[in-house]
């Protein structure tokens, strides 16, 4: 299989994470990806190089003003008496009518949902070219590949048209649907990170051309909390065309992949002609996250399952963290293709 990879993810390492409010270094970390990347290569897959585009695929999900704070806030952040390294918000605009503000911390709180997702100097850059190899594998499935995987980091699943959340900043997953979608009537995402695919649900949430389906541990009791519940099916045009598959804290394989039949039969019955999948690795027995316990062969049979499809296939890189499984759950999980 063809990976689509680029180093420079590397610039974005942030350092700004609260776990039950105290602080540490984010588990986003650039080594995810050389993890990710030297069990691939050692698996024989292939590393391309990505394509440039520039903004113009990030400018088909997400909004101008999100793009132009994302691409300026670190720079004028550091302008401010005593700023800390990382845009961090402070503040949030919440549940009710609200205004866009001027002030940068304001900015930052309305853009910002969370303090996951700190923005430092290198973040920008980082996001961008993330959004580009998914552009590029996207754009090799247009061209005739049957599947291409995107090594993105930071990962992209949790992020709204206009706000970043989670660790991700640009949607590469929504991005790359998007970029099927001007040749294919009806793309279909199926995310099977551990997290629920909040920012896709929500940026799809009132579209019937862009079936979402997500599995992931039960959001009651995890993150993303607000998000990811069964009863979220989508609205307007979009209704029915958003399907959440919760499972309990702590489910192993058989469960999952039960799920995984669940999701698979509601996308047969959607019928698209391509197919992005969000492939976070978090769902891990081994994941310092913890919120599923799927083994390695479990990624083997979610694999061949999805490829059972047949579907021209964009595997998008989300989540997954450091653990000796890492690497070894990508390779399964590619594997499944054959
Ligand atoms: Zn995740």
């Amino acid at each position: 299989m063809k990976i689509v990879y680029s180093d420079k993810h590397a610039a974005h390492d942030p350092q700004t994470f609260f776990v039950r409010g105290v602080k540490q270094r984010s588990t986003e970390q650039p080594e995810r990806a050389t993890r990710l990347l030297a069990a691939a290569t050692s698996a024989d897959h292939e590393v391309v190089a990505p394509r440039t585009y520039g903004t113009a695929p990030a400018a088909t999900i997400h909004t101008p003003e999100y793009l132009d704070f994302l691409r300026t806030i670190a720079r004028d952040w550091a302008t401010l008496p005593n700023a800390s390294a990382e845009v961090v918000p402070n503040v949030h605009p919440a549940r009710y009518p609200a205004t866009y503000p001027k002030a940068l911390a304001g900015r930052a709180g309305w853009h910002q949902v969370d303090l996951a997702c700190p923005i430092g100097p290198g973040t920008w850059d980082a996001a961008l070219a993330a959004s580009e190899l998914a552009t590029t594998a996207a754009d090799m499935v247009l061209e005739g590949a049957h599947v291409a995987y995107a090594l993105c980091r930071p990962p992209g699943h949790h992020a709204y048209a206009d706000m970043a959340g989670g660790f991700c900043f640009l949607n590469n997953t929504a991005i790359a649907a998007q970029r099927l979608r001007g040749r294919h009537q009806r793309v279909a995402i199926l995310d099977v990170d551990v997290h629920h695919g909040n920012g896709t649900q929500g940026i799809f949430w009132e579209r019937s051309d862009v079936l979402t389906v997500s599995i992931h541990a039960d959001p009651s009791n995890y993150y993303p909390y607000f998000w990811g519940h069964a009863h979220e099916t989508g609205s307007g045009k979009g209704e029915g065309f958003n399907l959440n598959l919760p499972q309990p804290l702590g489910s192993a394989d058989a469960p999952w992949l039960a799920a995984g039949d669940t999701a698979l039969a509601r996308i047969k019955d959607f019928a698209p002609t391509a197919l992005v999948v969000a492939l976070g690795l978090d769902a891990s027995e081994s994941d310092p996250l913890q919120g599923l316990k799927v083994t390695g062969p479990g990624f083997h049979a979610m694999g061949q399952k999805i490829a059972s499809l047949g579907l021209p296939t964009v595997l998008v890189q989300e989540g997954g963290y450091l653990s000796d499984d890492l690497g070894r759950n990508l390779v399964q999980f590619l594997g499944g293709f054959g």
